[in-house]
């Protein structure tokens, strides 16, 4: 029964073009699911302090407006819901818009007091996603829309509940990912006691000096560790899933395979974790980063063309992603062009766009497809 529902659900978020248009009650009732998963994601994450929170930000939580904001949430996806209900002749997504915002309600609503807690030790960021989510989507989706590269190019393109999907999986694991992908520089930090005078050197540095330096050397990291992926046969299986993405936009970069996420992580994350940078300096740029990321893979419009020398633009990256033959291995940096420079593989030629978006191999469509796909692919 449940199956049968997922499909129903699916069936109508997937709807074609011609039957979720303006007043269809589509858009109210993705709208609505909106809001009830984010709504509900906050009613739990203060039900369940232990389980599902992220310890950065208990901050949000304890702020005075955030119960406010999740009594909002909840009676905007009542609002849209019965509106999507009273619109639509499918009733799959306005009713488990309802459904969930009902829970939530039932479960404490605004009003949520903690219960018990369990130390479990693996969080799953459910407030991550929703606070992730809404802060890059609700920045970009209104930019992207008012300068667009490709202009006919709408929010909900191809694929866009795939990338979604990875937009989820990475927020909600983000702490299980980030145990395993702090593994190297635990390892680091434990067998150089040595280095603690330059640590605290590093400490001491103003704070602008000490996030310049965490940018130039976390792309330094990623620059090798970008171009190793594309040219190890067995590691491009991974990364070809990045690559996959056939339009561009700030979703299309959450698209990563999970073994990669991590490996990405262990690898930038060294000079970071490992120098004596102030914590501040860390959550900063670790956020700051979450941003440019989405930044460089959204469908914005601006040729940038001498700023595009020195800092890495939307243009820089998505020809990072073209399918055209000049487009292979160039422009691995993530902020800093001049590494592309100084080691050979810089490609930004005045005013032009790539064409096309992907990668020449099939690359299989579905999340758990893609998990599977560099363990499946024929290395040739
Ligand atoms: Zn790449
Ligand atoms: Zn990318």
């Amino acid at each position: 029964m449940l199956g049968k529902f997922f499909k129903r659900l699916e069936h109508d978020l997937g709807a074609p073009i011609e039957v979720r248009g303006f007043g269809s009650g589509w858009f109210s009732g993705f709208f609505a699911l909106l809001f009830a998963v984010c709504g509900f994601g906050m009613v739990v994450a203060l039900r369940y302090p232990g389980w599902f929170s992220t310890p950065e930000l208990q901050a949000v939580k304890d702020w005075q407006g955030f119960r406010g904001m999740v009594h909002v949430f909840l009676l905007i996806a009542y609002g849209l819901s019965l509106l999507s209900l009273l619109l639509r002749p499918r009733k799959a997504l306005g009713a488990t818009a309802l459904v969930i915002a009902v829970v939530a309600a039932l479960i404490g609503g605004a009003n949520v007091q903690p219960a018990e807690t369990h130390d479990w030790g693996v969080f799953f960021g459910i407030d991550f996603f929703v606070v992730n989510l809404l802060a890059t989507g609700f920045m970009f989706a209104p930019i992207e829309r008012m300068f667009p590269h490709r202009e006919g190019q709408r929010l909900f393109r191809i694929e866009w509940r795939e990338d979604l999907f990875y937009y989820l999986i990475s927020s909600m694991m983000v702490q299980l990912f980030a145990f395993l992908a702090l593994a190297p520089q635990a390892y680091v930090n434990a067998h150089t006691g040595s280095w603690d005078q330059f640590r605290q050197w590093v400490a001491n540095l103003p704070w602008a000096v000490q996030f310049l330096a965490a940018i130039v050397l976390s792309d330094l990291f990623q620059y090798w560790y970008h171009r190793v992926f594309h040219r190890v046969p067995f590691l491009w299986g991974f990364h070809a899933v990045h690559h996959s993405a056939k339009a561009m936009d700030w979703l299309a970069g959450a698209r990563m395979h999970f073994v990669e996420i991590v490996l990405l992580r262990g690898v930038t994350s060294l000079p970071l974790f490992t120098l004596g940078f102030a914590p501040s300096v860390l959550q900063a740029y670790i956020g700051f980063v979450y941003v440019y990321s989405s930044l460089l893979h959204a469908n914005l419009k601006g040729d940038f063309d001498g700023l595009g020398h020195w800092l890495a633009t939307p243009r820089f990256h998505h020809w990072h992603h073209g399918l055209e033959d000049e487009a292979i291995d160039v422009n691995f940096a993530i902020h800093l062009p001049l590494l592309d420079k100084l080691f050979g593989t810089f490609f930004l030629p005045p005013g032009r766009w790539p064409q096309n978006y992907g990668v020449p191999e099939q690359v299989p469509q579905g999340y758990w497809a893609q998990a599977k796909y560099p363990f499946v692919r024929k290395i040739t």
